[in-house]
């Protein structure tokens, strides 16, 4: 982490596509409102840089500032679909080796979902950097492409014991794994057996293995019942995005990309282009993710006050954006942006 002579804390912002600036700058907003020890460098990657011809999506200024400030804040980035370029996300995921993402979910006041009262409170770590991810595609012959899925035991070792001590640090009781190793015996097979084993190593904590389609239903059906839930990459991405459905959706879904050298957080939602621009989107889950961010670097204090002003504002109920209250009658980013300002 590089520290600034008065104390500040290097951060690379990357407002990202879509709707990306505007939840970046409701969250720049709030942390310079309760005065988060913090120096920003913004940098682009991501669409405009596609745009540009660099077909890596990430820059090499942007990836400069990385390298000094090792924590990064971002919006979401698009990938243009099927030209053959790869996504700038995976690119920074692997090119900084954040092996780990850490996709926490729960229950918020005043936000309305078929579960709410049941106390959903998980967290899915997701494998980062290899499955399907890797990106290696071929087109076999015309008409049919193959996509390679990778999946060492190193990389299960580092995912699985991540999974484990997180458990232990967040106090939780249960690690979950799910895969589809009864059909990839090999392949998903892998993190199954390298679970199975790790597993040995933490008796404080219940260890369960789960076919990853009956963790879809488990998690409809009684979410409750999870605690944390390690998987493979793709698992991991589909999982994620269906467990913040069960608390409200996109908007509220932080998520952390941790490795040894660099962190990144960001939302788990994209870009969602049809909303870019008109000032109607949540932008909680940035929040939530810079929220993340401030814990990780030890600013708790500061963390806390957020945290405490955005449960609050949704507590209080008068301003809340169309994700929840419908986008006929929701607050603008902006106001609600305001709201949580004056609750801190
Ligand atoms: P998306 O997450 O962008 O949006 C899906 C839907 O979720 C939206 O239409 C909207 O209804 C809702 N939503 C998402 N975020 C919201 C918010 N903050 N407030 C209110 N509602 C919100 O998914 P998509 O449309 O499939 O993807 C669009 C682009 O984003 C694609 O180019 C994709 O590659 C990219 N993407 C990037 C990331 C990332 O940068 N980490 C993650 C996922 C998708």
């Amino acid at each position: 982490m590089f520290v600034t002579e008065d104390g500040r804390k290097l951060v690379t912002v990357i407002p990202g596509d879509g709707i990306g600036p505007e939840c970046i700058d409701a969250t720049l907003k709030i942390l310079e409102a309760a005065k988060a020890p913090l120096v920003f460098e913004i940098r682009e990657a991501g669409a405009s840089v596609f745009k540009k011809g660099l077909a890596s999506g990430v820059p090499p200024e942007t990836i400069e500032s990385i390298r000094k400030s090792r924590i990064v804040l971002k919006g979401p980035l698009e990938t243009p679909v099927g030209y053959g370029e790869k996504s700038a996300n995976v690119t920074l995921r692997k090119l900084f080796e954040t092996y780990a993402n850490v996709r926490p979910v729960r229950e918020l006041p005043n936000v309305p979902t078929p579960y709410s009262g049941r106390g959903i409170d998980l967290v899915v770590v997701r494998e980062n950097v290899e499955d399907l991810y890797a990106g290696i595609e071929h087109q076999q012959t015309p008409g049919v492409a193959q996509t390679l899925k990778l999946i060492s035991d190193k990389g299960s070792e580092k995912i699985v014991r991540f999974a484990f001590e997180l458990a232990r640090a967040e106090g939780r009781k249960r690690v979950h794994c799910a895969t589809k190793s009864n059909i990839m015996k090999l392949s998903e097979g892998t993190l199954k057996r390298v679970f199975e084993r790790v597993a040995q190593e933490y008796p404080d904590i219940e260890a369960q293995h789960i076919i990853v389609d009956n963790a879809a239903h488990q998690l409809v059906k009684r979410p409750e019942q999870f605690d944390v839930l390690v998987t493979t990459n793709m698992n991991g991405d589909i999982l994620s995005d269906l467990a913040s459905g069960l608390v409200g959706g996109l908007g509220f879904a932080p998520s952390a990309n941790i490795g040894n050298e660099v962190a990144i957080f960001e939302a788990v939602h994209g870009s969602a282009p049809k909303y870019a621009g008109k000032n109607v989107i949540n932008p909680t889950a940035v929040l939530l993710s810079a929220v993340m961010m401030l814990r990780y670097i030890e600013e708790f204090a500061v963390a806390e006050l957020i945290e405490n002003a955005i449960l609050y504002t949704l507590e209080e109920g008068k301003v809340l954006t169309g994700d929840v209250v419908g986008y006929d009658r929701g607050a603008k980013t902006t106001e609600y942006t305001q709201a949580i300002i004056a609750n801190l």
